[in-house]
């Protein structure tokens, strides 16, 4: 189980997610391993399309992350992000790390 980054933020990319991470597991919008520094500065225009994603291999579950988000971007488990009719974004939390959520 993993939390999950759901649709909410493409193109929003607050980063506040990033800097209460005690595992350093959430990554993206390009890298898949810097903990968001690439996400940090971009412009308005350079997040368009873009998301940060958590690394399911590695999330700790603590829950930290859930409330900084300004969009609530982020769900408990990939049943909840499901059950909001987020699949999508389920398989690409997996999918931009090079894994597969069965
Ligand atoms: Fe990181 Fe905890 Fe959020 Fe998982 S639940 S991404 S470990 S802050």
């Amino acid at each position: 189980m993993s939390y999950i980054i759901g649709k909410a933020c493409i193109g929003c990319i607050d980063t506040g997610c990033l800097n209460v991470c005690p595992v350093d597991c959430i990554h993206g919008p390009i890298k898949t391993d810097d903990s968001g520094v690439g996400a940090k500065g971009l412009s308005d225009e350079e997040k368009q399309g873009k998301q940060l994603y958590i690394n399911p291999d590695d999330c700790i579950n603590c829950g930290a992350c859930e409330p900084e988000c300004p969009v609530t971007a982020i769900y408990h488990s990939e049943k909840d992000a499901i059950r909001a009719g987020e699949e999508e974004a389920v398989h690409k939390n997996y999918e931009f790390f090079g894994l597969k959520f069965n």
